[in-house]
């Protein structure tokens, strides 16, 4: 199984002999609910564990909760929870706990298999108060002037890896990071503990004073700590890639003194209607706003499976509404096809999965299969279905047509011969609100 690790820029190959696969996803900052781009991020972490299943191996995942420390991009030096608190006058927490339940309720509607554990960040707070202690021991980190612990970007000789961005092209007042300018040493150092001033909510006390740790901190914790010192794929969006994995690197491996994680493994982003989904911008899609149109929630992830991860895609609400049709059409079709619960590997499929994650051509695959009479479908659609976690087996309601409703097919098939387009119109009117889906083919009307 290979997967493209965007430090090395190659495709890489993961050890499956060893008894787990650790992995560690980025989780979302809950100040608010998550759009379907994160969801697509989220999606990724989980058809990574599926395909070390599919291979005989075993994952274990670790997603964080950031419910502090993640500052705002667009007010500087202001903590995206506790803006949003401000905003919804209730308190901090309370915003967090709520997004994060909205959180766990998408997962779920996507299928997504639950991580090993979701541990939240204002809950490690000693983990990684020693972290920063070791740090600091070891020369890696320095108290500033103005009472927060900075990392010394120059000590880490390989600083920007991951990302390409090389510590000397990072000129001082190019804003990526937090505005302490004056109290650090060198300008591309970051904070690891931040000094509270006059800052009261999620504070807690430290070495150092009151204050509260930073994002990138988090992730180096939780990931060692929780995967016991190593991690054998990281997963995030590509934006992550810096400066948060690019100072993560830097922290565990400076913590470690070795490379703490094999594999960066990064999602490209999603756009919606021709235009980057982000809640700045106003263009924002929720899984809840699809679910409330009607539409299967997998629908979504059938669209996310039909691009492959490293490209950006468009979800346009049509390929959505095409997306729910294919997966109506495929488990009717399945329960036609089965005849047993049979499972068959397709080398194809298999080599595709296993092959950076190809879902794009495991879809074109089963598109394939759909019209090929010589195997049996229903048990390759099963193979594949372990790792596209479309629930293709799910059973169709089956109803029978009543007298009534095969009275009105009848009335308008004669009104459609003799070209009465408004009574075929109103008929199947009626016939829609008994709860059947009517199409007119070269062939005459066919009904669902
Ligand atoms: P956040 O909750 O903002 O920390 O983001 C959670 C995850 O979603 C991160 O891995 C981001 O890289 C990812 N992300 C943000 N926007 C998008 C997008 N438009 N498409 C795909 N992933 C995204
Ligand atoms: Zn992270």
């Amino acid at each position: 199984m290979k997967l493209y690790d965007t430090q090395s820029r190659q495709l890489k190959e993961i050890d499956l002999t060893q008894e787990q696969v650790r992995m560690y996803c980025c989780g979302p900052t809950v100040y608010r609910d998550a759009h379907v781009g994160n969801l697509r991020t989220f999606l990724l972490s989980d058809l990574i564990a599926r395909v070390v299943r599919l291979n005989g191996s075993q994952p274990y995942l670790i997603q964080n909760i950031t419910d502090v420390g993640h500052m705002s991009e667009d007010l500087i030096n202001d903590d995206k929870m506790l803006s949003q608190a401000k905003l919804e006058k209730v308190d901090p927490f309370e915003i967090a706990r709520k997004y994060e339940a909205g959180f766990h309720l998408d997962l779920a509607a996507l299928n997504i298999e639950p991580a090993a554990a979701y541990p939240r960040a204002s809950e490690c707070i000693e983990m990684m108060l020693s972290l920063i202690k070791k740090l600091v021991d070891a020369d890696f980190a320095y108290l500033g002037s103005d009472g927060t612990v900075y990392f010394s970007a120059q000590k880490f000789a390989s600083y920007g890896a991951i990302s390409g961005n090389k510590l000397d092209s990072l000129k001082p007042g190019h804003r990526y990071e937090y505005s302490e300018e004056g109290a650090k040493r060198f300008h591309a150092d970051w904070a690891l503990w931040k000094a509270a001033g006059d800052r009261t909510e999620m504070v807690w006390d430290s070495p150092w004073g009151m204050g509260f740790p930073g994002w990138h901190i988090e992730c180096s914790a939780m990931s060692l700590e929780l995967l016991n010192g190593h991690v054998d794929i990281h997963v995030g969006g590509i934006d992550l890639r810096f400066p948060h994995h690019e100072n993560e690197r830097a922290q565990s491996n400076a913590l470690i003194n070795e490379e703490a994680v094999d594999l960066w493994v990064h999602g490209e982003h999603l756009l919606f209607e021709g235009r980057k989904m982000s809640k700045s911008s106003g263009n924002v899609v929720l899984l809840n706003d699809v679910i409330k149109s009607g539409i299967d929630p997998l629908a979504i992830r059938l669209c996310f499976l039909e691009n492959k991860y490293r490209s950006q895609m468009n979800l346009t609400w049509n390929s959505i509404e095409a997306a729910h049709e294919t997966l109506k059409r495929w488990r009717l079709k399945m329960a036609q096809w089965s005849t047993d619960s049979s499972i068959t590997v397709d080398t194809e499929i298999k080599e595709a999965f296993n092959t950076d994650l190809d879902t794009s051509r495991v879809i074109l695959r089963l598109r394939e299969i759909e019209k090929d009479d010589t195997v049996n479908k229903a048990s390759v659609f099963r193979y594949a279905d372990q790792v596209l976690g479309l629930d293709l087996d799910r059973p169709i309601e089956a109803r029978v047509l009543t007298d009534q409703m095969k009275v009105l097919l009848n009335k308008r098939a004669t009104a459609r011969n003799e070209k009465r387009w408004a009574d075929s119109d109103q008929l199947r009117l009626e016939l829609e609100n008994l709860g059947l889906e009517i199409k007119d083919t070269p062939e005459g009307q066919v009904w669902s």
